[in-house]
C-alpha cells in the first residue's frame, strides 16, 4: 500500500509529490488530464484550449456573468499559467489571520516556506531591454498618472526572449521548457524516486477508513480503486469540493463545504493606437500595479495580453463592430484589472456531478470593480490610446475556497494541520483552502502552504528543516 495518494497534479499536487518523495514516503499521484510534454502541447490556441483545460476552455458561473478557466493536464494549472509569483504582503496574512485566528498566517512564519520555494525556483523580472511596447505604455501611463508599478517576477528559466521567443504561446504550454510548472520543477523528480503516476484519472469521490484511505474514480471509462494509507486532494477549488461533495459519508460531516467561493473576477480594458503595438510578441507580461493606495482599494492591475481567439472572445460588438476591433488586432494594448473579492460564492455540485459555482458580487465588490474601470480608462488615456475598449465578460483565473481552512469545524472545512476536519486521513494545501481572497497571485503561496503543509504529512513539525532542498538528492 502506497503512503499517499494524491490527487491533482497542478501547483499544489505537484509540490507536495515533491516533498513527500523527497522526506521518503511512497506515492501515487492521480490526474484527470492528459500528459504532455514540451514537445507535445497542442499547435494552436483553439487546440490547446480544448485539450488543456476542464470544460474544453472554459467553465461559466450560474449566472453566466463570470468565465472560469482552470488546467486539465498533468501539472494542472501550472502549465498554462502566467507564472506571476507574489509573495503575500502583510496585509492578505493579516485578513486571514483576523478571519481564521490562525496564528502561523503572517509573514514571518511563512518566510521560510517562501524562502526554500526563492532558493530552488528559477524567477525573476523581464529585463527591460525586452520589455514590448504593451509593458513600455503601461509603465509611461502609471508614471504620467502618478501610480507606482514594479516588474512582474516570473517563475520561468530561459525564456530566450534575446532570440526573439513569442511568450504568449505559453500559455498553451511552454515549448521550451522554462516556465518552471510542476511538469518541469517537481513530478519528474518525485518519478525519479518512484512515485507512481495515473493520468487521465478522474477522481468521483473518495473513503475514510479510519486506518486506510479509498479512491474511486474512471480512468479511460474503466472505473479504478486505489488504496493508500492517506490521501491528499489538491484538485483545486472545483475538484475538491466536487469530489467531498460527492464523498457522502465524509460531507455529511462538513457544513462549510462550498463556501467561501472567490475568484479575483476580472475584466480586461484595451487600448487602440494607430502605430501597430504588437503586444503578442515578446514576453507577455512584464509589468504590474503596486500601488499601497490601489491594493487598498482591492484592485489589481496587471500588463497581460490575450491570443487572437480569446481577444476575439473578449471584444464587444458583432459583426461589422467586432470586424473592425479586430482588425486592431496588432494596434492593441490591453490592462487587466482584477478585484480582491468578497468570498461570497458558493460551490455546488448536482447529483449528476455538474459543478455549478454561484458568484454573487456584493456592493462592495462593484464599487472596486467600478474603480478598476475608471483607472483603467485613465491610464489608457494618459499613454494616448485614440480609443478605449471595455469587455463585457467577466473571468476568474484564481479560483479559491469551496474548502475553507480555519479552526472552527462549522464554518470551515480543513483544520491549522491541513487535515480535513474530523477526517486526519486527509489533507488539503491549495487553492480551496483559501478562506478569503488574497487580491494578489496565489501560486506562489499555495506552494509555500504546501511545502508546510507537507511536513505535518510527514509527521514533522512545520519549523523542522528535514525536508532539506528542492532539487538535490535528498
Ligand atoms: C490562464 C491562467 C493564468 C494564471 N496566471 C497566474 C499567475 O500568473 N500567477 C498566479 O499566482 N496564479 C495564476 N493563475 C492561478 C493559479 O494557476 C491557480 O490559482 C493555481 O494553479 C491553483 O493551484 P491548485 O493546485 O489549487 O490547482 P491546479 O493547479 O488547478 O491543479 C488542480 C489539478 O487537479 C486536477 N483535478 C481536478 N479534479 C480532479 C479529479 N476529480 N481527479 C483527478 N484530478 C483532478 C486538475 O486537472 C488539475 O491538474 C492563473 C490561472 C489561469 C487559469
Amino acid at each position: 500500500m502506497h503512503d499517499f495518494v494524491i490527487i491533482g497534479s497542478g501547483v499544489s499536487g505537484g509540490r507536495i509529490a515533491d516533498e513527500l518523495t523527497a522526506g521518503g514516503a511512497t506515492c501515487i499521484l492521480l490526474e484527470a488530464g492528459q500528459a504532455y510534454d514540451r514537445r507535445s502541447f497542442p499547435p494552436n490556441e483553439f487546440r490547446g484550449s480544448t485539450a488543456l483545460f476542464w470544460g474544453g476552455g472554459i467553465e461559466v458561473s450560474k449566472d453566466a456573468r463570470f468565465g472560469f478557466i482552470r488546467g486539465k493536464c498533468l501539472g494542472g494549472t501550472s502549465v498554462v499559467n502566467q507564472a506571476d509569483v507574489d509573495r503575500f504582503d502583510d496585509f492578505a496574512w493579516d485578513t486571514w489571520r483576523d478571519h481564521t485566528g490562525i496564528d502561523f498566517f503572517n509573514s514571518g512564519q511563512m518566510a521560510e516556506h517562501y524562502d526554500l520555494l526563492d532558493r530552488n525556483t528559477a524567477k525573476g523580472p523581464i529585463p527591460l531591454e525586452h520589455y514590448n511596447r504593451n509593458a513600455k505604455l503601461f509603465v509611461e501611463s502609471f508614471n504620467k498618472c502618478g501610480y507606482h508599478w514594479q516588474p512582474i517576477i516570473r517563475a520561468q528559466d530561459d525564456c530566450r526572449h534575446d532570440q526573439g521567443s513569442d511568450c504568449i504561446v505559453c500559455l498553451g504550454g511552454c515549448p521550451r521548457d522554462a516556465k518552471q510548472s510542476t511538469l518541469v520543477q517537481c513530478i519528474p523528480k518525485a518519478r525519479e524516486r518512484g512515485m507512481e503516476l495515473e493520468v487521465e484519472f478522474e477522481v468521483d469521490f473518495v473513503e475514510d477508513h479510519q486506518d486506510h484511505v479509498r479512491v474511486m474514480g474512471r480512468q479511460r471509462g474503466m472505473e479504478r480503486s486505489i488504496v493508500a494509507r492517506k490521501g491528499v486532494l489538491a484538485g483545486g477549488a472545483f475538484g475538491n469540493t466536487r469530489i467531498l461533495k460527492r464523498s457522502t459519508s465524509m460531507a455529511k460531516d462538513l457544513p462549510a463545504l462550498g463556501t467561501a467561493f472567490c475568484c479575483h473576477p476580472q475584466f480586461m480594458t484595451f487600448g487602440a493606437y494607430d502605430e501597430p503595438v504588437d503586444a503578442h510578441k515578446g514576453p507577455l507580461q512584464s509589468v504590474q500595479a503596486h500601488d499601497d493606495s490601489l491594493r487598498r482599494q482591492g484592485v489589481k492591475l496587471e500588463n497581460v495580453f490575450a491570443g487572437p481567439i480569446a481577444t476575439a472572445m473578449l471584444l464587444p460588438g458583432f459583426g461589422r463592430e467586432h470586424h473592425r476591433l479586430m482588425r486592431k488586432f496588432r494596434y492593441l494594448t490591453s490592462i487587466e484589472y482584477a478585484t480582491m473579492d468578497e468570498p461570497l460564492g458558493k460551490i455546488e455540485v448536482t447529483k449528476s456531478g455538474k459543478i455549478i459555482a454561484d458568484k454573487p458580487l456584493s456592493a462592495s465588490d462593484k464599487a472596486k470593480l467600478k474603480r478598476g474601470l475608471e483607472v483603467t480608462t485613465e491610464l489608457h488615456h494618459a499613454a494616448g490610446a485614440k480609443e478605449v475598449i471595455h469587455c463585457d465578460q467577466g473571468f476568474g483565473l484564481h479560483l479559491m475556497g469551496g474548502c475553507p481552512i480555519g479552526l472552527d469545524a462549522k464554518t470551515s472545512v480543513v483544520n491549522s494541520d491541513f487535515q480535513v476536519h474530523g477526517h486526519p486521513n486527509f489533507f488539503i494545501a491549495d487553492s480551496s483552502i483559501f478562506p478569503r481572497a488574497p487580491g494578489l497571485n496565489p501560486s506562489f503561496s499555495i506552494m509555500a502552504l504546501s511545502v508546510r503543509a507537507s511536513r505535518h504529512m510527514l509527521g514533522k513539525r512545520p519549523s523542522e528543516r528535514s525536508i532539506v532542498a528542492m532539487g538535490g538528492a535528498r
